[in-house]
């Protein structure tokens, strides 16, 4: 992997219209926007420090006319994106600080309400269910009140809906983790190694946070 150490100094310029960081980061050029939950606007949309997380294979339901088609399997290509994808972001956790860890949970196993383990639902619908996108993801949260600390919330479980018209799924689904870890879309940033998974341009088979993903992650989310 990357032998890229993320060390971050803080804000070593500021621009005139950009914000720098000392690994040469920018924002909205290589860098995403960090990401924050609807309810708080405050707080990162980030599964807690040292997460365990389970991501769901769900498949098996076929809704009719007017519903939503969730396909009755995960073609293997896929399965095989959700492992890539999943193993490059837990090569990334020393560099974004978070020590979240994935776990494969099972295929079409009943998720509670949110809770306890948080969980990574991804369903396959049809690509005309999520137009125009790839995939989308929507996280919910709920409320951690540990002994002798006031209740704050945290995100919990996260649905991703993904398109089987996808072709490059290893990207979408590095992509979608992205918004379960403080890292929001930057439409036009650089893609690749050099730029960010949040950036909307051709990945061209990049299917990792890159160094700046892991600055932002780190900064937004793991201090
Ligand atoms: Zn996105």
């Amino acid at each position: 992997m990357r032998s890229f150490r993320c060390v971050l100094e803080g804000i070593l310029f500021l621009g005139m219209s950009s914000v720098s960081y000392s690994q040469g980061c920018t924002l909205g050029i290589n860098m995403p926007p960090g990401e924050f939950d609807l309810q708080t606007g405050t707080l990162p949309e980030a599964w807690p420090l040292n997460a365990s997380v389970q991501y769901i294979e769900f498949f098996g339901i076929t809704y009719g006319i007017g519903g939503t088609w969730y396909y009755t399997s995960l073609p293997a290509a896929f399965q095989s994106a959700l492992e890539k994808a999943y193993l490059n972001w837990s090569a990334a956790y020393p560099l974004n600080n978070s020590n979240v860890t994935w776990d494969f949970g099972g295929i079409s196993v009943p998720v509670g309400p949110p809770g306890h383990p948080a969980w990574h639902k991804w369903i396959v619908v049809n690509p005309a269910d999520i137009a125009p996108y790839v995939a989308i993801t929507r996280s919910s949260y709920a409320n951690y009140s540990p002994i002798g600390q006031v209740p704050y919330i945290r995100l919990v479980a996260s649905n991703t809906r993904w398109s089987s018209a996808d072709t490059s799924p290893a990207s979408t689904v590095a992509h979608e983790i992205g918004h379960t870890m403080a890292i929001n879309d930057c439409e036009n940033c650089l893609a690749g190694s050099a730029g960010t998974i949040m950036s909307y341009q051709p990945q061209n088979g990049w299917a990792a946070p890159s160094a700046c993903d892991d600055v932002q992650v780190h900064l937004t989310a793991f201090q």
